[in-house]
């Protein structure tokens, strides 16, 4: 016999989108539990997202989970674009009325997330194994899973498919309920994490002959850096010499600037991709994050749209607990779709203006050089990169999702 349980919100993944509703909803005073396949370890220590948007910073402050972001995040204030060997200062704070960028690593985010959700005393299955949804299309959907060997049931008000691009939720849609757009781009990122001081206190974006490269950094002694490659390079092809040849060949600028050379002690090759899968509801199961949408990482914004979308699911959670409201769950989709299309148009057109494509033509690299030149030295074009870069404002606020403004 499976242990039967009982909850308002069955939550599958304890990534950002499933911790961070998960916190919100314990805000409100809804229950929930968590079901995650992977250890805590192995949850915390991915190497993965480390640029929040402020709307994402505001956010952590706003639910009381924001001491870590506040003590040990890196606030940036610009950035930089970097072409034909020199670079060029957006400044985000000026072009946006003071709004930023903080550079806090996705494993520090999780990290205080969990510490959060284990104090509220609510449950949180780790190394949950055989997670399947059933009965999405009835009024109490059910989560199975095996823990410690013991089959469980869940039966839940709700189910927010939290579980990441590759998680269980999405395929158990019927595939003709659900529209899926995608493209896949001819490239990857090889990204290493480096034991070196980073020699700039901003991102630096570069776009050089042979390809993309990318500065930015995870604290005052880590270097994160990355470079274009082919989608499926294998990372044991790239000795750590060969891959620091590389990097310094693509970002030293002609002032002599260059990143700061150290031990790598992390290094993995990432494909690229655009992808969303629509409408974000099935009945009573709700997608958010990465079980609903990938874009490239050139536009940081996947933690970030993440965030929103579960702002927007516990603003509609929260109505329907509290006040009865259904229009607010029937709103969910429409409402992080909007946001989800605009962050999608610009992390492809940052792909877009800062890659070699193999097929491109030397009309197409003059264009993508005029492109930068004219983003760089046009206080409109920045402003408008700025703007979507610090992140788009949020249409549910934070009131309307039970927290403080
Ligand atoms: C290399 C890399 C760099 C990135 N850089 C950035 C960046 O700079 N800025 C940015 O904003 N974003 C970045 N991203 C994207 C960002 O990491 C993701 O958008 C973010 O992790 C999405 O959070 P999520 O909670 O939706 O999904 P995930 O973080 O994928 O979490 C899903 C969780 O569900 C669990 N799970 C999966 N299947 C199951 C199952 N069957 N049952 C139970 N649990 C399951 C997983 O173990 C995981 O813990 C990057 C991603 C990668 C890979």
């Amino acid at each position: 016999m499976p242990a039967a349980l009982e909850t308002q919100v069955g939550i599958v993944g304890a990534g950002p989108a499933g911790l961070l509703l998960a916190h919100l909803l314990h805000l409100n005073g809804i229950d929930s539990v968590i079901v995650e396949r992977r250890d805590r370890d192995y949850v915390i220590d991915r190497v993965r997202a480390g640029v929040l948007e402020q709307g994402t910073v505001d956010l952590l402050m706003a639910m009381g989970v924001g001491e870590g972001v506040r003590s040990r995040g890196l606030r940036h204030d610009g950035l930089y674009v970097s072409f034909k060997g020199q670079r060029h200062r957006v400044d985000l704070a000026d072009l946006t009325g003071g709004k930023a960028i903080t550079v806090y690593g996705q494993n520090e985010v999780v990290r205080d997330l969990i510490d959060a959700r284990l104090e509220t005393g609510r449950p949180l299955y780790f190394e949950a194994d055989r997670v399947a949804v059933d009965g999405l299309d009835s009024d109490r959907p059910v989560i199975r899973f095996d823990h410690d060997g013991q089959d469980h049931e869940l039966r839940c008000g709700f189910i927010a498919g939290c579980d990441g691009f590759r998680g269980i939720c999405r395929p158990s849609i019927p595939a003709a309920a659900l529209n899926v757009y995608e493209r896949t781009y001819p490239f990857g990122w090889l990204g290493i994490l480096a034991e070196a001081a980073p020699a700039c206190e901003e991102l630096v974006y570069t776009l050089h002959d042979r390809g993309f490269a990318l500065f930015s950094m995870r604290s005052p002694t880590v270097t994160r850096l990355y470079f274009q490659v082919p989608p499926d390079e294998s990372i044991d092809k790239w000795s750590d010499d060969a891959i620091w040849a590389e990097m310094l060949t693509r970002m030293t600028t002609r002032d002599g600037w260059a990143p700061n050379v150290g031990r790598i002690i992390q290094k993995g090759v990432t494909p690229m991709r655009s992808f969303v899968a629509a409408p974000m509801r099935h009945g009573r199961l709700f997608l958010a994050g990465d079980a609903a949408h990938i874009v490239p990482p050139t536009g940081a914004k996947g933690l970030n749209l993440a965030a929103s979308d579960v702002l927007v699911l516990a603003r509609a959670f929260k109505g329907f607990y509290k006040c009865g409201r259904t229009d607010w769950l029937d709103e969910y989709s429409a409402v992080c779709e909007r946001r989800v299309w605009k962050a999608q148009r610009f992390s492809w057109w940052m792909t877009s203006s800062m890659h070699r494509f193999p097929d491109e033509t030397a009309f197409d690299r003059q264009r993508q050089i005029a492109d930068l030149d004219y983003l760089t030295s046009s206080r409109a074009a920045m402003t408008s990169l700025a703007e979507q870069y610090v992140g788009l404002p949020a249409e549910v606020s934070f009131e309307s999702a039970g927290l403080p403004q």
